[in-house]
């Protein structure tokens, strides 16, 4: 059945940004290939927001920062465990633009995260402290917005924790899940997913919205 979407609804695209591409730094497998499928489901949405990563280069995520670590080590800081990263979405670097390709003229607004450089931030709502909020539950409210469409990179970090934050604050929450790609450390893709179902998040497939 196809779903029919309206003024309500809106799409948030996680991240779709050089770096999570295959070539970045922290490139995710066929994360180029779902590029077209966003933005002809785009194109079916009239509400649209983009988030962006978005780090300082001497950023807390970054095994660079850590002597003795290495690329998706775990160490614990003061808000938990912390996986670690390859450098990425450094502000002001081409790996941190959005994707060119991406076709959607009419997104309404970019939320960056991951700014402050002692907290990370998965999610477009709130980072990982849990505390610092970015606005974006918010803006949706304040817009009228209660259906939130999630698709973008990578399923088992950014949308995983995106999705399950709009359902925290009380949005009816939809993960396309043809429409994005995980990284899988350490089984993270079916932990997120499992995450997800167990927060009330509804999965779908792109059909269910294009036909
Ligand atoms: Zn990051």
């Amino acid at each position: 059945m196809t779903i029919a979407l309206s003024a309500s609804d809106v799409l948030v695209v996680v991240d779709m940004q050089y770096d999570f591409l295959p070539g970045g730094a922290l490139g995710v497998d066929g994360g180029d290939e779902i590029v077209p499928l966003i933005n002809r489901l785009a194109a079916q949405f009239s509400n649209v927001v983009l988030t962006q990563d978005w780090h300082p280069a001497d950023h807390v995520s970054f095994a660079s920062q850590h002597s003795g670590k290495a690329a998706f080590d775990t160490i614990d800081l003061e808000y938990g465990t912390q996986v670690l990263w390859p450098d990425h979405c450094v502000w002001g670097t081409r790996g941190a633009e959005l994707c060119q390709d991406l076709d959607i003229p009419h997104a309404q607004t970019i939320v960056r995260k991951g700014y402050n450089r002692r907290v990370d931030s998965y999610s477009g709502f709130q980072e990982a402290d849990r505390r610092t909020r970015t606005g974006l539950a918010g803006y949706l409210r304040e817009r009228g917005l209660e259906s939130v469409y999630v698709v973008g990179l990578a399923t088992d970090f950014c949308v995983g924790w995106t999705a399950r934050d709009a359902r925290a604050e009380g949005f009816n929450t939809i993960h396309i899940e043809d429409a994005s790609r995980g990284i899988n450390t350490n089984g993270s893709l079916a932990q997120a997913i499992a995450d997800m179902d167990a927060a009330g998040v509804t999965r779908i497939g792109s059909s269910q919205i294009l036909g």
